[in-house]
């Protein structure tokens, strides 16, 4: 059983060997924190938490990291209209993605460092590279000098031949077009546009330019080599092509073995896109009523190199399938039959779906084996051939498969939204001694097939 993975370095499907065996490092660029992230970004982060989670399944111990940009030319911008400092102005913006990845079911990293964390690390990088040659310096600021790297190119097969010695000009901005290949900014003079964001270092006062954090920090939790870098496939280039650029030359080793990019999240045929203003963020959709699972579902449904066009189409079928899922098994549950344990449905659906999950993460064919498996078992609930052990035996599959997939969590967990409110709006009657109005949610829920527990942490909403 090999795993294989669509390397955009081969262009091909490689075999996945990590580099120490039985362990994968992996790398994925995270948030700008100067706003909500929307759920594009969650597209391309809940990739990532299905990979992490699959590479568990099989057995890896995975070490992930993930940055957090906290200071860019936005957040600058922000921070000198408002007035207010660099490392408040992110917070809020930090906690609501953590909170959002909890909404997600999406798994934490082992680490989120945070740039303006990590600017030594940065300076010492730059410093290499400027001891090396690969730098020159200009109105303050110290640029990579893409000439002195012949692999430049190589990840996106860009033509460097294209690019006339002399003739590239540079960039300052931290994002620019795709078609431009310039050398690029490894530290930004300070100018009176940053406010008071600067560093004094040895390179002069100034701050990082954007693509050095991610080399600074990825090869300090995890290693100058390591197994896996992702990110949406906007992060092909140029920013992950600056990346293996800047690392190579600083350490002379090479940089990442395999590099996974996921496609793009869209709108009526356009990315999804703050700069395009047509974006959703988590905490709009949930507050507008829709299940989390279901938007779970609907991130990680298509694989994750198509685009994936979003549509309320398509999160009303996440509903009808999670829906299918759950029938299945509060039917289950209550199945009195002869007792078969399952084995050769649990045996051949496990199978499908991790040689699926195995072949570059094709979702589709492990969700397939899920609704097969559902599909047999219940012709044996029609012929009366599945019991309470059947019943066990499945919980604990579904519980396997949603370790991998965080879509099938137990039924009692998986309270709709509304349930919850009224759960809560419940309490809160009960603290205004309005009894009677709890008893009257009491028994909605009730009629709903829901049972409220009352605990030390607030209510708990189970299956009846
Ligand atoms: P950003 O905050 O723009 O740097 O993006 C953070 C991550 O989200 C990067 O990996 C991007 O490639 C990814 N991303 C941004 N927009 C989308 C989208 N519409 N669909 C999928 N991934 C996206
Ligand atoms: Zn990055």
């Amino acid at each position: 059983m090999a795993i294989r993975f669509y390397n955009t370095l081969t262009r091909a499907l490689d075999t996945f060997e990590p580099i120490v065996s039985g362990q994968v490092r992996m790398y994925t660029c995270g948030p700008t924190v100067y706003n909500f992230a929307h759920i594009g970004n969650f597209r391309t982060y809940a990739f990532e938490d299905l990979l992490r989670r699959h590479l568990k399944y099989r057995g890896y111990a995975v070490t992930q990291v993930m940055n957090l940009t906290d200071v860019d030319d936005k957040t600058i911008r922000a921070c000198r209209e408002t007035g207010v400092p660099i490392k408040e102005r992110a917070k809020p913006y930090i906690e609501a993605f953590f909170a959002d990845l909890d909404t997600l079911r999406i798994e934490r990293a082992e680490h989120y460092p945070a740039a303006t964390d990590h600017i030594p690390e940065m300076v010492a990088i730059i410093k290499q590279l400027r001891e090396k040659g690969h730098t020159y310096e200009a109105g303050g600021s110290t640029y990579f000098r893409l000439s002195s790297f012949p692999n430049y190119g190589r990840l996106s097969h860009f033509d460097m031949s294209q690019l006339k010695e002399g003739a590239s000009g540079r960039v300052d901005l931290d994002e620019y077009s795709t078609e431009d290949a310039r050398d690029f900014a490894l530290w930004k003079a300070y100018d009176d546009a940053d406010g008071n964001v600067y560093w004094d270092t040895e390179l002069g006062r100034g701050r990082p330019g954007w693509h050095i954090e991610c080399s600074a920090m990825s090869m300090k939790y995890l290693g100058v080599s390591f197994d896996i870098h992702t990110g949406g496939i906007d992060n092909m280039f140029p920013h992950h092509e600056n990346e293996i650029a800047q690392s190579e030359c600083a350490t002379g080793q090479s940089f990442v073995r395999y590099w996974l990019h996921s496609g793009h999240l869209m709108v009526e045929g356009r990315k999804m896109a703050k700069s395009l203003g047509n974006f959703y963020t988590v905490r709009d959709l949930v507050e507008a009523g829709h299940n989390p699972l279901a938007l779970r579902w609907v991130l990680i449904a298509t694989h994750y190199r198509q685009p994936n066009n979003f549509t309320f189409d398509a999160v009303e079928a996440a509903n009808q399938a999670l829906q299918r899922i759950k029938d299945f098994r509060l039917r289950l549950k209550d199945a009195t039959g002869g007792d078969s344990d399952l084995a050769s449905e649990i045996e051949t659906c496990e199978k499908n779906f991790g040689a699926a999950l195995d072949e570059d993460l094709n979702i589709s064919g492990a969700l397939a084996s899920v609704f097969d498996f559902v599909r047999d078992v219940n012709r044996l609930i029609d012929r009366n051939e599945a019991g309470p052990n059947s019943a066990k035996n499945a919980e604990a599959l579904l519980a396997r498969l949603d370790a991998v997939t965080g879509l099938f969590p137990a039924i009692e967990d998986a309270a709709p939204q509304a349930v919850l409110d009224l759960a809560l709006e419940r309490q809160q009657a009960r603290r205004n001694k309005d009894f009677a109005r709890a008893d009257a949610i009491r028994k909605q829920l009730a009629d709903e097939g829901w049972v409220v527990e009352d605990t030390p942490d607030g209510p708990r909403v189970k299956r009846k």
